[in-house]
């Protein structure tokens, strides 16, 4: 479980970091809200801390401009005693949850722990099926239908497309996508990936040459965006 710590006070870093490395967790941090806003857009994690007091920019931006760019990670908002408004205006943003500073490690963690699991059964069900445009997948059966035609995929480009939906929003290098779809033990180039991508497109974008959803960010990959 991969968790991003968005957070400027050091100490707070240092003891969050520790408790919950401890706790099995993966903890990345970053010490500003742009920092935070990148790394988040950056690679996929399966829960955000995020302080509302930020240098460069606060979390209650961050918070809002993620969901806007379409992720949908689970964020628990970090407020000082006494900003009411934060926590109003951080769940109205897309926040999952707050605690208030200061606060009990066990207290931070039972929030976690519920965030996760209220997580994984949202994604549980949303990932049976799936529709964009005129496309519907069926995660369950491996399925894909276009205007209630059935499409054939290979099993390389279902599993490829089943992880850019399923990490929708983030950008992926061409790297990330080989190791996740193909496995690390695979020799592929990253050419494959976009022999792939192409693939995917000519079967399910209206408009192959300007792709609606599996988009290409230049330099860095690719996403999947609704
Ligand atoms: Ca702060």
């Amino acid at each position: 479980m991969k968790i991003l710590l968005v957070e400027d006070e050091a100490g707070l870093i240092l003891t969050l970091t520790d408790r919950l490395s401890s706790e099995g967790f993966d903890v990345r941090s970053a010490t500003d809200g742009e920092r935070g806003l990148s790394d988040a857009l950056a690679e996929s994690f399966d829960l955000i801390i995020l302080d509302v007091m930020l240098p460069k920019r606060n979390g209650l931006d961050v918070c809002r401009d993620l969901r806007q760019k379409n992720v949908h990670t689970p964020i628990l908002m970090l407020t000082a005693k006494g900003e009411t408004l934060d926590k109003v205006l951080g769940l109205k943003l897309g926040a999952d949850d707050y605690l208030t500073k200061p606060f009990e490690m066990l207290e931070l963690l039972a929030r976690i722990e519920a965030l996760m699991r209220r997580s994984t059964n949202t994604n549980g069900n949303a990932t049976d099926a799936f529709r964009f445009g005129d496309v519907s997948v069926d995660f369950r059966r491996a399925e894909v239908s276009k205007n209630n035609q059935p499409v054939e995929l290979s099993a390389i480009e279902f599993k490829l497309l089943q992880f850019l939906i399923e990490n929708r929003g983030a950008v992926h290098s061409r790297d990330k996508l080989l190791d996740a779809v193909w496995g690390y033990d695979a020799m592929p180039t990253t050419h494959t990936v976009d022999v792939h991508v192409a693939w995917l497109r000519q079967k399910l974008e209206a408009n192959p040459k300007h792709p609606q959803f599996i988009q290409t960010v230049h330099g860095l990959g690719y996403k999947f965006v609704t």
